[in-house]
């Protein structure tokens, strides 16, 4: 999940970044799944839908949701298990289950829809290039992201970090703060959250004590 929230002060702009960034790290089990099950899941089926945990149609659907679900069994929570599965390969992938309180979790089930497997085949290029790729070679936009000039903007970048991010491992924001550092040098910012994962650092119970104020305070710099 990309996460940017726009605060602005007079002619300046904070925009917060989580978890994701424009070096995408991934863990190499996530790595492994993506090059030994991406060619044959791209046979079977265009998208993974965690949706499929209350209402599975076609008979590929159901396998795939059996399947996920005979592997894990980390929770009774059978979109959560499927979004694990969808987005990596972490138990669960999105979240520290200790950081969602019971009503979040089963808030959960009427999240998340489909992801379409050209969205895996291109973060996988990417994971393997160390940046961002552009898609679609638009018009205004750098066929890479992350190893050229930045933007031409004043906008100050704060990454955030979920120290226990299974989804993309905390490293990915680290480089992209090292890259605007290393342009323009103690300007941006970078904050580990320890104990958090992917998505709890917005949905977590705790992340009004622990999150937010860490990123209000940077947008009010
Ligand atoms: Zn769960």
């Amino acid at each position: 999940m990309m996460s940017a929230v726009a605060g602005l002060v007079p002619e300046v702009t904070t925009i917060l970044s989580n978890a994701v960034a424009l070096h995408p790290v991934i863990p190499k089990e996530t790595l492994a799944k993506f090059r030994v099950t991406l060619p044959t899941l791209h046979r079977l089926v265009d998208y993974l839908d965690p949706q499929w945990g209350n209402h599975a149609d076609t008979v590929m659907e159901k396998l795939v949701t059996a399947w996920v679900l005979a592997t894990h069994r980390e929770c009774d929570n059978r979109v959560c298990r499927l979004a694990s599965f969808t987005h990596g390969t972490g138990k669960p992938t999105l979240w520290r289950h200790e950081n969602l309180n019971a009503a979040t979790h089963e808030w959960v089930k009427q999240e998340f829809g489909r992801v379409p497997t050209s969205f895996f085949e291109q973060i996988y290029k990417c994971v393997k290039a160390g940046h961002l790729l552009g898609v679609e070679h638009l018009p205004g936009l750098p066929e890479n992201f992350g190893t050229g000039p930045l933007p031409q903007t004043d906008a100050r970048f704060v990454f955030f970090a979920g120290t226990e991010n299974v989804c993309f491992l905390p490293q990915s924001q680290l480089k992209t703060y090292q890259y605007f550092d290393q342009i323009r040098p103690g300007y941006h910012g970078v904050h580990y959250l320890p104990g958090y994962g992917h998505s709890d650092p917005f949905i977590g119970e705790y992340a009004s004590r622990d999150v937010f104020p860490l990123m209000l305070a940077e947008l009010e710099r």
